[in-house]
């Protein structure tokens, strides 16, 4: 898949309503620091599109990128952070779960896990809410480059192992520095949402 052109169409806090697509949406989810907004922006090959983490004033929303004028990335808000109080934690997973139930259009969940560790009780659980809601979750093992090769499929199985996936499910290592693993994602997006 070639990526033309990119923009930030709709920006949902949790008293937005949601947009009503009428194109293919691809969801990113993952752990806060996990890689999410560094897939982004490589996927679209854009330096800075998507908000990395190290920005401050980074906000709990639902961010709607429109590709191509063909399908819509959303990048789902990241969990996990240590510091959020219970309010707002709440407040994400309401704003989540709302948005897997509703999208008519929702196509895949792309699940971000960091290669390095073994998947935390969050990652587990959005695994499970991605499936319960009907969904086949597909997992990116992000920050490839960060283990050596030889390592790369014992921590695979870790990942497979640590979310105890359900048959079939495709796990693609990913690195932002080095781009492997980018044709991979993008020939699954292409043919997720030409199906
Ligand atoms: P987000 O919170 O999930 O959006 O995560 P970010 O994309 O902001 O990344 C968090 C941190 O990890 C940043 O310092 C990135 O530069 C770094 N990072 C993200 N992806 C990679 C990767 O593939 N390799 C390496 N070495 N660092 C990465």
């Amino acid at each position: 898949m070639v990526i033309k052109n990119v923009s930030l169409e709709t920006v949902c806090g949790i008293t937005s309503p949601l947009p009503q697509n009428n194109m293919p949406e691809i969801a990113f989810a993952g752990k806060s620091n996990v890689g999410k907004s560094s897939l982004i922006n490589s996927l679209v090959n854009r330096k800075a599109l998507a908000r990395t983490s190290s920005q401050p004033g980074k906000t709990q929303t639902i961010n709607f990128y429109n590709v191509n004028e063909e399908m819509y990335f959303v990048d789902l808000p990241g969990y996990g952070y240590a510091s959020v109080s219970k309010e707002v934690k709440e407040k994400w997973g309401v704003m989540i779960e709302n948005y897997l139930h509703t999208s008519d259009m929702l196509k895949a969940v792309f699940l971000l896990i960091d290669i390095r560790h073994e998947p935390s009780a969050n990652d587990i659980n959005m695994y499970q809410w991605i499936l319960a809601n009907g969904y086949e979750p597909i997992i990116i093992a992000t920050k490839l480059d960060k283990i050596k090769r030889s390592q790369i499929q014992k921590h695979v199985k870790m990942i497979r192992t640590g979310l105890n996936v359900v048959g079939g499910t495709k796990i693609l290592p990913f690195s932002a520095q080095t781009k492997q693993g980018k044709d991979e994602i993008l020939d699954l997006i292409e043919e997720i949402t030409r199906s």
